[in-house]
């Protein structure tokens, strides 16, 4: 991933208007790379990291977004966008300042991700009003719980804007 630039996200996939990957209409970013391997994982074509995904730059992931006005919000799926956190964060604060939350999941614990002080990753999480973290836990499958696929998966409300939203999960 080193020898994509660095304003370049490898994208597995997108969903231009999901409502099942958050609150509200939103563009889901599905980044390409996984190093978590949870069992039962439901996007196992996003794990490689070479040979699959479709490099593209911010500025045209930013048109894609604001081309349309039915979206909300945008959300980093993966994969795992921890992985492409600069790029990441540099679209998030556009999609910000144009309005809009942002949603990330992520297979790593939050506590592990301020712990390791990687300043791409800090970056990515000032720029996230709602962090999904941790693996898939397939003994730990639920239908019952909003926007996550098992219940250790935890979600935390890191701004004033994701926590509007505390009442949709
Ligand atoms: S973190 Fe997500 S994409 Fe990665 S293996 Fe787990 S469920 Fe699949």
């Amino acid at each position: 991933m080193s020898s994509i630039p660095t304003d370049t996200i490898l994208v597995a996939g997108i969903e231009p208007e999901s409502i099942t990957d958050g609150p509200g209409v939103r563009f889901v970013v599905f980044t390409q790379g996984c190093p978590h391997h949870c069992r039962g994982c439901h996007n196992p074509e996003t794990h490689a990291f070479s040979g699959r995904g479709t490099p593209m730059t911010v500025d045209e992931l930013y048109a894609r977004i604001v081309a349309d006005p039915l979206v909300t919000g945008v959300t980093f799926s993966g994969g795992e966008p921890l992985l492409h956190a600069g790029p990441l964060s540099r679209l998030a604060k556009k999609c910000h300042i144009d309005g809009k939350n942002v949603m990330v999941y992520t297979g790593y614990l939050y506590e592990k991700i301020r712990e390791a002080a990687n300043p791409d990753w800090d970056a990515l999480l000032a720029e996230t009003d709602i962090l999904i973290d941790g693996p898939y836990v397939e003994a730990e499958r639920s239908l019952a719980i909003h926007f996550r696929g098992s219940r250790n998966q935890r979600v935390f409300f890191l701004s004033e804007r994701g926590k509007e939203y505390k009442d949709r999960f």
